[in-house]
């Protein structure tokens, strides 16, 4: 079978890999410019709504699945009565505006932030009063890593935030002084088998994901997480991974977001789980048994972002894995994963790396 990807980022690359160790053919589609999946298999370079590529697309391979959250639901409507396309075209459609992924939330009995949905500066006004500050302003659509958001801390910011976002629709939720986040990815085939992944510990600094850790030794959290995943993955009849990125605050998870795709906080997944998140997201798709989650001790990965020192190269007994993107400041251009026996020895090993990677630059670019 051959799978077309749409998106041809580093997550298509991964996946690109995956597919290659299953002898599976891969086609993309990707606008861009040389994209990191090019080595993996021939890419279509049109834009994501070109109608005549994603028939092409369609007519070429078995089934279609993507890489990335912004693609336009109508170009994936026009494809759908001609090939499978998964994860579902509606959980996608819910992915991408924050307050219907809020109202499913809620639906489903998962636990989330209070929030407000804003059309009006009056509405903006309202929800101070209802949500308190420090209240977020988040755009409903095209929001990733942070972008299209805005912390109001005192009532006299709130004219700022309604100036650089109030030409959109947009949700205020309250201010989470969580104890951490994490997240639990969960994978479900077309024949409702489900797999879920030990939870990872996520460390984001200026909203992009830098540090991930797995397992979390917090059984009461994991029953949680692992119970709202599945209510998603049955709710939405799921097909693929899914990510859903929480807040822990005490004993209490809190719902942030979920992702219909493969996801940066499982990339730990490639050594140091029994199968990889991407080996799984083509089982899935492909209808082919799923493979075990379990982990490989414990597990940590680094996000590379902005430049790939020397001497993160230079580093042993690790993994790196450069995407092959050409560097800009706050890019993700690759990461590096350990793995050891002991939570303790993982976190020493996270650190020091950690701190080679932001010792001259930092991830955005600005000297440390
Ligand atoms: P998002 O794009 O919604 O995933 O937000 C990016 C990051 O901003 C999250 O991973 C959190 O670190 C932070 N964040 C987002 N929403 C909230 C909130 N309501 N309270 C506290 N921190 C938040």
């Amino acid at each position: 079978m051959r799978i077309g990807i749409i998106g041809a980022g580093q997550l298509g690359q991964m996946l690109g890999f995956a597919a290659r160790d299953l002898g599976v053919e891969c086609r993309f589609l990707d606008p861009s410019i040389s994209p990191p999946a090019r080595v993996c298999g021939d890419v279509l370079q049109r834009p994501f709504d070109d109608t005549a590529a994603l028939s092409e697309l369609a007519a070429d391979c078995g089934v279609i699945t993507y890489e990335f959250e912004n693609i336009p639901i109508k170009a994936l409507q026009q494809i759908e009565s001609k090939v499978a396309v998964y994860p579902p075209v509606d959980a996608l459609r819910q992915a991408q505006d924050r307050l219907d992924e809020k109202r499913l939330f809620e639906q489903l009995g998962i636990p989330l932030p209070l929030y407000q949905a804003i059309n009006t500066r009056d509405d903006l006004s309202a929800a101070v009063d209802v949500l308190g500050l420090p209240m977020v302003i988040k755009t409903r659509r095209l929001g990733y890593d942070g972008k299209g958001q805005f912390v109001v801390r005192a009532t006299a910011d709130v004219d700022a935030a309604w100036r650089q976002l109030g030409t959109q629709p947009l949700i205020a939720e309250q201010w989470v002084p969580f104890d951490y986040e994490v997240s639990s990815i969960g994978v479900r085939n077309v024949d409702g088998e489900i797999r879920i992944y030990a939870l990872s510990h996520n460390v984001h600094e200026d909203g992009i994901l830098r540090i991930s850790r797995s397992p979390v030794d917090a059984p009461p959290l994991v029953e949680k997480a692992t119970d709202y995943v599945q209510r998603l993955l049955l709710h939405l009849d799921y097909v693929g991974v899914l990510a859903l990125e929480l807040f822990v605050k005490d004993d209490q998870l809190l719902a942030n977001e979920f992702a219909p795709r493969v996801h940066n906080s499982g990339h730990w997944t490639i050594e140091g789980a029994a199968t990889s998140q991407f080996e799984n997201h083509l089982r899935a798709v492909m209808n082919l048994p799923l493979g075990a989650t379990a982990n490989h001790g414990h597990a940590g990965m680094i996000n590379l972002i902005g430049e790939i020192p020397d001497r993160v190269r230079a580093l042993g007994e690790s993994h790196l894995h450069d995407y092959g993107k050409v560097p800009r400041p706050g890019r993700k251009l690759g990461h590096v994963t350990v793995l050891s026996d002991t939570a303790a020895g993982r976190d020493a090993r996270v650190e020091q790396i950690y701190k080679s990677v932001t010792q001259s630059t930092r991830g955005d670019g600005t000297t440390a």
